[in-house]
């Protein structure tokens, strides 16, 4: 009732975008961003991961003209709208920031902090995390009730859903903006109450627990996968899923639901992901993680 009466108030249109955070999630919701027409600065640390984000928004967008959806032009206009940065210069007037850096609140903290000192008085920033407490990452801003989250799902191209996190502060016009800029981006969003996790991951993160438990027993990861994909019909089993989500950002959302919820969630001793982790099997991203990728 709440959620939906302030989604339907009064919203601030979005015209530029900033996405903190070049990665996985960074660089998906900067194509996703600039594809349906809001241009947007993608910031980072690193020049190597601009790099990344830039080629994989093309490696999507030559897809699509490949298959004949999409031509030439418009695939240099929608690169055009995206503004790779190392510096906060090109977002003094932006409407909205997306942070979608490490999953990390001590390293997100710090980040919000910054970007809201860069930012005009009116700019809305929002947090990516997976499970972080958005009530807790507010505890970084100022200007509360321009906070939220806006958690997307991967791969951001494919995935239609986005929760928008209303914190304690979070205003009604706040909602309503980031509800409408979710929709521009031809996202379906819903919004939720604050809490580790909020909805998908409340549901996601104990089933990796699940998982886990299982391999310690002794089961082969291999043949979990082959179940829940050939058997079960799920597109991918959990082996793959937290490859594709990355083994270091499962390992700190793990950290993040066991602290929220520590008897449901408490942490598992010896799990194979923290193992991994420890290896620095990232998954996808680097190539290793439960499976090696060539
Ligand atoms: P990633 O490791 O692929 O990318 C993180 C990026 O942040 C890196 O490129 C890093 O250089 C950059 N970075 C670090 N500190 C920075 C700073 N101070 N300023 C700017 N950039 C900085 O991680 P990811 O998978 O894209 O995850 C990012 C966030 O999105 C996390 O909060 C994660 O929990 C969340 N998320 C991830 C997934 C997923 O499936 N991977 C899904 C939904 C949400």
């Amino acid at each position: 009732g709440k959620a939906k009466k302030a989604a339907k108030s009064a919203q601030k249109q979005v015209n530029k975008a900033a996405v903190l955070g070049a990665g996985i999630m960074g660089g998906g919701i900067a194509y996703q961003s600039a594809y349906k027409g809001t241009p947007i600065v993608m910031k980072d640390i690193n020049d190597d991961a601009l790099d990344l984000g830039l080629t994989t928004a093309a490696g999507i967008l030559t897809k699509l003209v490949e298959r004949g959806r999409l031509n030439a032009k418009k695939m240099a206009g929608v690169l055009n709208n995206i503004t790779p940065s190392l510096s906060y210069d090109s977002m003094k007037d932006t409407d909205i920031v997306v942070e979608a850096v490490v999953e990390n609140p001590k390293v997100k903290g710090i980040v919000l902090a910054e970007v809201e000192g860069q930012v005009a008085e009116d700019t809305i920033i929002t947090s990516n995390t997976s499970t972080i407490s958005i009530d807790l990452l507010a505890e970084s801003v100022s200007r509360k009730d321009k906070f939220c989250g806006m958690h997307f799902f991967n791969p951001v191209h494919k995935m239609p859903l986005v929760e928008v996190i209303r914190g304690k502060d979070t205003s009604d016009e706040t909602v309503a903006t980031v509800v409408a800029y979710a929709a521009k981006m031809g996202k379906s969003p819903i919004v939720v109450n604050d809490c580790p996790g909020f909805y998908v991951n409340r549901v996601l993160f104990p089933y990796f627990a699940g998982f886990s438990q299982l391999v310690l027993e002794g089961a082969d990861f291999t043949a979990v996968d082959k179940v829940m994909e050939k058997q079960f019909g799920w597109p991918m089993g959990p082996a793959y899923l937290l490859d594709v989500v990355g083994i270091d950002t499962a390992d700190h959302c793990t950290g993040v639901m066991s602290a929220g919820f520590p008897t449901r969630m408490a942490k598992i001793d010896n799990d194979p992901v923290t193992k991994l982790y420890g290896d620095e099997r990232y998954g996808q991203k680097n190539g290793k993680g439960f499976y090696d990728y060539g």
